[in-house]
């Protein structure tokens, strides 16, 4: 059976107050880092409960996922796409989504901005970088940064709002810990470096989910991807 809604509100409001310690132990406002719940598969229930609890958006790995459970949640919420997106798929996700945070390629830049095009929309994008250099992970490598940022700003029907990262697993928890804290270092370095070159501030680094939040935000995350801490596991 399902959570109820008391216990996933009950989990939020400790993950919330555990986000804000992480913030204040390194002088940032709680304010400046947003919690977006990862709902993928779970019910289209858990979306419901994120809409219900006030929060303004869910994070979703696949496409035809949101397909099936966005028309059950009636109440306004924000889909965003975390998960790797093939290019021929482009079409649906800038049909389903309201911001794709998983961009790694100008190929799919230039999908995703034709489908804007046609639908009429601007599409709110991340571009995504494998700064922990995981080998089993998806995201542009750091060495073409420059060059995916200049494709994605001359696409005209994309809006670039930041940069997302995802950190690999190590063989033990500290090891996992100092990967989490190096990958992050990296995608904050590299907003520290492209926002002035490039001129757009580059607002958005997510970065950060149940096993890491806390290493991320110490290193400027401004939005943390959460579905375990919340939900439970995945089956
Ligand atoms: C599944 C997923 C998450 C959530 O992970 P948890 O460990 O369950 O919090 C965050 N980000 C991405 C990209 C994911 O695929």
């Amino acid at each position: 059976m399902f959570i109820d809604f008391e216990t996933f509100s009950e989990r939020a409001d400790n993950l919330r107050k555990l986000m804000d310690k992480a913030c204040a132990a390194v002088g940032r406002s709680p304010a400046e880092v947003v919690l977006m719940p990862v709902t993928k598969t779970q019910p289209a229930a858990a979306a419901a409960y994120v809409a219900r609890y006030g929060l303004g958006a869910v994070g979703e790995n696949r496409v035809q996922e949101v397909m099936e459970k966005r028309p059950a949640v009636t109440a306004p919420l924000r889909w965003e796409l975390i998960g790797h997106l093939q290019s021929n798929k482009a079409k649906l996700a800038a049909t389903h989504f309201d911001r794709i945070q998983s961009v790694d390629s100008t190929k799919l830049l230039e999908r995703l901005n034709r489908a804007a095009a046609e639908l009429g929309r601007t599409l709110p994008v991340l571009l995504q970088f494998n700064s922990g250099h995981d080998p089993a992970k998806f995201g542009a490598e750091l060495t073409d940064a420059d060059a995916m940022l200049e494709c994605a700003l001359g696409q005209a029907s994309l809006r670039v709002d930041g940069l997302m990262a995802i950190a690999p697993l190590g063989a033990t928890p500290g090891e996992t810990s100092d990967l989490a804290r190096r990958t992050f270092t990296n995608l904050r370095e590299l907003r520290e470096r492209l926002a002035p070159a490039f001129g757009v501030p580059l607002r958005e680094l997510s970065m950060g989910m149940t096993g890491d939040f806390a290493e991320a935000i110490a290193e400027g995350s401004t939005l943390i991807r959460v579905g375990t801490a919340l939900f439970g596991s995945r089956a």
